[in-house]
């Protein structure tokens, strides 16, 4: 067993404090990774603060799901990933590997439940701890290789907030022609403007304010509205193919939803606590569809990591030591980064 430095909540109410955690010993399947950087992704604040699903949080633990690192050793049967290589992990360490879903590649809708890269119990029943650490073991099927031509820092977040909203738009086909709008510009949000621009649509951005405008334009969107404006829903009515929705607040479905051309998709990625109602009048009319989507699956994650090397695109990131994890926690409820805090494990001493 290898004892390894992590920053570790203990609690849904205390700061995020230190701590030494365990990583199993190599199996033959097993990579051992070297965290350089890790993000801290708002679902990160959730977990810990027992927001979701309190009884189901065993504490301590170590969140962390946008990873990138180096590999420092492989376990004896390990075939696709060797010592040095620049690689990442990402919200899922393991799935059953033999459902339906799993077998096309869709490991995030495991049947059996895929095991989530911290807070899951794994396979020998041991909780996973995530990415706030200096080292982590994976099984070698869900560690995904990141290219040159993108910096390690700037990949973490591709992990989570980047595959969460590459899906979506591939699935949806978001490209040439497509009109594409994107609600809410923080983590999640510039990941989908620039993925969204970069796969060739015409990209709007739909924000509270014009607050982030001059950001917007330049993460690659073609327009900029308002929602608190009621004359942008007037203006916008029936245009778009595909609205990514990225804020995990309540929002007036049936506003989004007539901002949708004809056979469009409002498409949720942001999940609210509490439930959300809509006109089913709002869907009739104009075939229209709202629909969820749930990060991606590992081949797909490879895919947009790929996608991303080629064109040297990263997220927008601030990067921090880990004694200011609980100041970028408070930071990431004041809506206050642009776009992505990333730790420096490094600083884990
Ligand atoms: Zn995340
Ligand atoms: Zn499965």
């Amino acid at each position: 067993m290898l004892s390894v430095n992590a920053y570790a909540a203990t609690s849904p109410t205390e700061p995020l404090t230190p701590a030494t955690i365990d990583r199993r010993d190599l199996g033959p399947h097993d990579v051992l990774i070297e965290i350089k950087y890790c993000g801290i992704c708002h679902s990160d604040l959730h977990f810990v603060r027992g927001e979701w699903d309190e009884q189901n949080v065993h504490y301590p633990v170590v969140p962390g799901h946008e990873i990138a690192g180096i590999v420092a050793e492989v376990g004896t049967e390990v075939t696709r990933h060797a010592v040095r290589d620049r690689v990442g992990v990402g919200c899922m360490v393991d799935s059953c590997g033999e459902c339906a879903n799993c077998r096309k590649g869709e490991e995030q809708y495991c049947l059996e439940g895929n095991t989530l890269t911290y807070g899951s119990v794994d396979n020998e029943g041991d909780v996973t701890q995530g990415g706030y650490s200096t080292h982590i073991v994976v099984t070698e099927d869900f560690v995904l290789k990141i290219p040159e031509g993108i910096e390690l820092d700037v990949a973490a977040p591709l992990l989570c907030a980047g595959i969460t909203t590459y899906s979506p738009l591939r699935h949806w086909g978001a490209g040439p022609g497509k009109k594409v709008a994107v609600v809410g510009l923080g983590g999640l949000g510039h990941m989908a403007v620039k993925l969204a621009h970069a796969l060739g649509a015409e990209v709007t951005v739909l924000s509270q304010s014009l607050k982030k405008r001059e950001d917007g334009l330049r993460l690659g969107a073609d327009h900029y509205y308002a929602t608190g404006d009621p004359a942008t829903f007037e203006a916008l009515a029936g245009s778009f193919d595909l609205i990514v929705n990225t804020v995990s607040a309540k929002i007036d479905l049936d506003a989004y939803l007539s901002l949708l051309a004809l056979d469009g998709t409002l498409v949720n990625v942001g999940a609210p606590a509490e439930p959300l109602s809509l006109s089913v009048f709002s869907l009739i009319m104009g075939r229209r569809s709202f629909a969820g989507s749930l990060i991606g699956g590992i081949r797909e994650t490879q895919e947009m990591l790929d996608f991303c090397a080629e064109r040297h695109l990263g997220a927008d990131i601030e990067v921090i030591p880990a004694d200011k994890i609980n100041d970028a926690y408070d930071r990431v409820l004041a809506s206050d980064v642009r776009y992505r805090f990333v730790i420096d494990t490094s600083t884990l001493t």
